[in-house]
């Protein structure tokens, strides 16, 4: 009966005009995933996941972590997808970043709801509008997905290559020989990278209830794997919860509040949510402390540096590593002229992906392109001008990052660092996330450089802390 179908199928594709082909290709390829009958489908699996933009060498794989459960829920109609993974710590010993290393089991829950998105999990539903896109083309990049998608919206087909456009990009689906979905594909941007390829690769199709399914789905991100899941189970057109919580509706489009605090004299330390960087005031120039976050970051805090040291330009920015969300924000400080200071590592890396195509998202840079121009450090770099006086230290056998740096202030005994140890709220010490192992490594670097340190002011966390809040976290003075 199978066999018939399809050469029917065949018969109607020779006589057919070449748009009429195309949608006979579509209609085929609907048919043989169960894609027609399909307005939901919920599954379940496990196996890995990567931390994207966290490798512990620039360029590398990113690294691993034990997918526990990886529970997909999607729903065609609405459309939306509901995802709620479980993850648990994959390097052993720990290797890059992204949290290393877990403490136990970390959960997240991930909704979008039309033009809705938000992370569940915390006493309240937080609302994420601004991923809405991204995570509706990852329901119209699932395997019935993309075929839907190319019905709906006049998707092309050429040989074994189906396009289509989806929240304004490109989506190519490649249909094997049994016209089901073994690939799809499309640009993503990202801030350091800018245009990069996701990759899906489905594979090892089965039955259930009528419907196609792969049992494993590989994904990749600029060519390493950050999803690599064996699915156990499918329920096709299984309901699906996507009602969009209050006060995601009511949620106002969200502002960048940058809260402004002074560490010490000429030196400003500046937070938004969960990224912080310090400016220093030299007698003729500005130093600034991590290009962190995005250019959106970067040009809202370069407004607050003009005011709190104005008519001074900003001359070095210094990258303490390469990982995307301390380096994100950097080509924002060199489109204004700033010097990009950075382990020697890490200067070919920015060259090379700092010249890759910006289309998607073009910033200030690739609106009018200059060269960047580095200066780096190996072991040890001082800036100084007299008045102000920072040290760079190259953090060495770190596992978290092979060309990571330390900023040290002496004389006013301020520390910064990018990642190791993220001062919680308030007076408790303790970072219960993560094993206290990158806290060691961080206290070993302070003191096999003898720095003289009464603050810590780090890139993540709570904010400016003693010094003596990092030797409670690992133990050396009692609680
Ligand atoms: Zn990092």
């Amino acid at each position: 009966m199978r066999m018939h179908r399809i050469a029917v199928a065949g018969l109607a594709v020779a006589l057919a005009t070449p748009g009429q082909a195309q949608t006979n290709r579509l209609a085929v390829a609907a048919e043989a995933m169960g894609a027609t009958s399909l307005n939901s489908v919920a599954y379940t699996g496990s196996g890995f996941m990567f931390g994207f933009g966290q490798a512990f060498e620039p360029g590398e794989r990113w690294p691993r972590f034990v997918q526990r459960s990886y529970n997909a829920a999607i729903s065609y109609q609405t459309p939306g997808m509901r995802l709620t993974t479980v993850r648990a710590q994959g390097e052993h010993p720990p290797r890059g970043g992204a949290q290393q290393a877990l403490a136990g089991e970390q959960r997240a829950v991930l909704v979008v709801s039309g033009k809705f998105a938000w992370q569940e999990g915390g006493a309240q539903a937080a609302p994420n509008s601004a991923a809405a896109g991204d995570r509706l083309r990852q329901v119209w990049a699932s395997p019935h997905g993309v075929i839907k998608a190319a019905m709906a919206n006049a998707g092309k087909v050429d040989g074994n290559t189906v396009t289509v456009t989806v929240e304004g990009r490109e989506v190519k689906a490649t249909l094997n020989a049994q016209n089901l979905v073994e690939k799809v594909s499309y640009l993503s941007t990202n801030d350091v990278v800018g245009d990069y390829p996701i990759e899906i690769a489905y594979t090892d199709y089965a039955d259930f209830g009528g419907v196609k399914f792969p049992r494993h789905i590989v994904q990749t991100d600029d060519g390493h794997p950050t999803l690599d899941i064996t699915v156990s189970d499918v329920k096709p057109n299984a309901p699906v919860a996507l009602d969009v919580p209050a006060n995601v509706q009511q949620a106002a489009a969200p502002q960048l509040r940058v809260t402004v605090d002074k560490l010490a004299d000429g030196v400003w330390y500046f937070g938004t949510p969960n990224a912080r960087n310090w400016a220093v005031e030299f007698g003729d120039h500005i130093v600034v402390v991590e290009g962190i976050g995005s250019e959106a970051r970067s040009l809202a805090v370069i407004d607050e540096i003009k005011k709190v040291i104005p008519n001074k330009p900003i001359r070095y920015v210094i990258n303490t590593h390469a990982h995307y969300d301390h380096a994100g924000g950097l080509r924002t400080y060199v489109a204004q002229g700033a010097i990009v200071v950075t382990h020697e590592t890490n200067k070919p890396f920015f060259e090379k992906v700092w010249a890759r195509p910006r289309t998607i998202a073009p910033d200030s840079l690739s609106k009018s392109p200059k060269p960047a121009v580095f200066e780096t450090v190996s072991d040890k770099k001082v800036l100084t001008d007299g008045t102000k006086t920072i040290e760079l230290y190259h953090m060495k056998g770190t596992s978290h990052n092979v060309a990571n740096l330390i900023v040290y202030m002496p004389k006013e005994q301020l520390v910064f660092w990018g990642d190791g140890y993220n001062p919680p709220e308030g007076d408790n010490p303790r970072d219960a996330a993560r094993t206290p192992e990158q806290s060691i490594d961080l206290y070993r670097i302070i003191t096999s450089n003898n720095l003289d340190v009464k603050t810590i002011a780090p890139a993540h966390g709570s904010g400016a802390k003693p010094f003596d809040n990092l030797r409670k976290a690992i133990g050396l003075i009692p609680l």
